[in-house]
């Protein structure tokens, strides 16, 4: 499967703030956010800064795609579904993009970034509901028990990353850190969902 592998840093400076990508280091001075906020690149400091609509639009677009880790046709088909719901569009697509395993084991605290969270997932280190899952974009559904296979719970990527998380962070997840489990308790509501970004421009994009 495709995917993206040059520095992610570059991302976050290319949408001139923190995507919060790499874990442990975006809380530190060594994001690169913190002493060079402009787009990478030799012209990046002198980039021309007044952009169109659809530049916002398109700006907007690529960083809710890369927070979530995604490439451009895996994004578009979580919009086309989306818009085959009812409901806003926009608000159904953070909706369906909370709901991906992937998310919800960074979100319980058991990995860094969405990013290691893929690469816990893949190595075969979770059960959804008692039954082992390898696929990052795995959609749970209101009830569904995440949890660390017997066999991983003494891996160091897991409790370190723990170590940030608080008892229940966001409202639709619990999580039990003694056992290593969380519930998926519903779908959040978008107002609950922390994310800096505007879905909106996202489906005027997509409506073009
Ligand atoms: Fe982004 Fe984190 Fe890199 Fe900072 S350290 S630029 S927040 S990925």
């Amino acid at each position: 499967m495709a995917r993206y592998t040059d520095s992610v840093c570059k991302l976050c400076r290319r949408e001139r703030q923190k995507l919060f990508l790499k874990g442990q280091k975006c809380f530190t001075e060594k994001c690169p956010i913190e002493s060079r906020n402009y787009p990478p690149g030799q012209h990046g400091l002198n980039r021309r800064t007044k952009i169109s609509e659809y530049g916002v639009q398109l700006r907007e677009k690529q960083k809710i795609k890369r927070m979530y880790g995604l490439l451009e046709t895996q994004f578009k088909n979580y919009f086309e579904k989306a818009n085959r719901q009812k409901g806003r569009t926009g608000e159904n697509l953070i909706k369906l993009l909370e709901s991906r395993l992937d998310n919800v084991v960074y979100r319980l605290g058991f990995a860094a970034s969405r990013r290691q969270a893929r690469q816990l997932i893949r190595h075969r280190h979770f059960m959804v509901n008692d039954r082992l899952v390898d696929i990052p974009s795995y959609i749970l559904t209101p009830g569904d028990i995440v949890k660390v296979r017997e066999k991983s719970k003494k891996l160091d990527a897991i409790h370190n990353s723990l170590k940030r998380v608080k008892d229940s962070m966001y409202s639709w997840l619990t999580v039990d850190k003694a056992n290593l489990a969380g519930t998926f308790v519903q779908v959040p509501e978008r107002a609950d969902v922390p994310l800096n970004a505007n879905e909106q421009l996202v489906v005027e994009l997509y409506s073009k």
